[in-house]
């Protein structure tokens, strides 16, 4: 089975926690930093490559790379980002202004943060169209290279705990465009500036970053790079926000579709927006083991019952509906390493598709079903009469 490999269970999804995810290319070295220029044709070819390995989360459809090597990339003030000035993207940027400052409570003076605020162009635009209600206006970036200068105040840092001690008041309302894609670890990302908050806080946040469903939907290739190591669906960041501690998170798509636009609220405390995703992913994972538990049971009821592939989604499978290895009777894998040998637990045998084919299985589960037509034929070809249910 040529895409066996695609399959790994090494590292959960750093959103949802998931183990089930699926690689969407083979690996390709590619330029670390897209949008830095050279200076002599030489240098450019000599750029800096690294492994993009893309993975995506078969729960809630988070991408990100999982050979990604953040210490490859510097933010530095040579880190240059500016998507252009074209009419269309002005008055993107002018509506996200406005849907910032509507966030903010009708008659509450606006105290503005910005997390990753590149040059500070659309700091600028929020606090021109804040006018008088606009307090304060701050933008941190270690790529920033302007001046330090009020009414706005921009900081070469990252913003977390300790750096929240230079704003002089407490923002009510913090934004974060297009930068918790190049984050490896989003969830940590958003925690860190939810607990810089304060624990009172009751802050409005609106994080911009790119769709991955428009990308897939669109064929957009192109939008996957290096720089880019998490890439979210909606479920995603409403889960990585809840989890973060921000409540009642609400995702829309801008930008034409091609942007997620999230509005979330710092709740009373950190516990309540967590359990609250968590709760969800719980229920995720009960309503999977029930589902799967009936559908072997009935089947069990009717005949004898094999899985196909024991591969790790094979032994997850198995953990997760019949650890105890009273309803499959055994695992079907083409791997002859695999074969005579036993999955972990369960302990059901692992035979060849002939060896399957003599106990007369009525029901196969398929673990992966992108391999459902090669694994028909297969089965066909060893004599296999039963019915191939796929898992999904
Ligand atoms: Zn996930």
């Amino acid at each position: 089975m040529a895409g066996k490999k695609s399959i790994s269970m090494t590292v959960t999804c750093p959103v949802c926690l998931s183990s089930i995810h699926q690689q969407l290319f083979d690996p390709q070295d590619v330029p670390v930093m897209m949008h830095r220029l050279y200076a002599t044709a030489e240098q450019a070819r000599g750029a800096q490559i690294a492994t993009l390995d893309l993975h995506r989360c078969r729960s809630c459809g988070f991408v990100w790379n999982a050979a990604f090597d953040p210490t490859k990339l510097q933010y530095d003030e040579s880190y240059e980002n500016n998507q252009g000035h074209s009419k269309v993207f002005w008055e993107h940027m002018l509506a996200r202004a406005d849907a910032v400052l509507k966030a903010v409570p009708p008659g509450e003076p606006v105290s503005y943060l910005e997390v990753g605020c590149g040059q500070g162009t659309f700091l600028t635009c929020v606090a021109q169209r804040a006018g008088s209600r606009l307090q304060s206006a701050n933008g941190f970036d270690p790529a920033y290279r302007g001046p330090v200068t009020p009414p706005a105040r921009f900081y070469k840092n990252y913003f977390d705990r300790s750096t929240a001690g230079l704003l002089q008041d407490r923002p009510n309302v913090v934004v974060s465009r297009h930068t918790i894609e190049h984050v490896p670890d989003p969830v940590t990302f958003l925690r860190s500036i939810r607990n810089a908050l304060g624990n009172d806080s009751s802050a409005a946040i609106c994080v911009e970053t790119p769709d991955v469903e428009w990308i897939i939907a669109n064929g957009a290739i192109q939008d996957f790079f290096y720089e880019h190591c998490s890439i979210f669906t909606p479920q995603a960041l409403d889960f990585a926000l809840r989890r973060s501690g921000f409540q009642n998170p609400r995702v829309e798509r801008v930008f034409g579709g091609q942007y997620l636009w999230a509005e979330a609220h710092a709740g009373s405390s950190d516990a309540e927006g967590l359990d609250g995703g968590l709760a969800e992913i719980r229920n995720l994972k009960s309503a999977f083991i029930e589902r799967w538990r009936d559908r072997v049971s009935a089947a069990r009821a009717a005949g004898r019952v094999a899985l196909w592939g024991a591969g790790a989604k094979g032994v997850t499978f198995t953990l997760l509906v019949d650890p105890a290895g009273e309803l499959i009777d055994h695992a079907v894998d083409i791997n002859p390493e695999k074969q005579g040998h036993f999955l972990p637990i369960s302990g059901l045998p692992v035979i060849s598709p002939a060896a399957s084919s003599s106990l007369n299985p009525t029901t196969i589960f398929v673990m992966n079903p992108l391999y459902l037509g090669e694994i028909a034929d297969a089965a066909a070809a060893a004599g296999i009469s039963g019915e191939l249910v796929p898992i999904n």
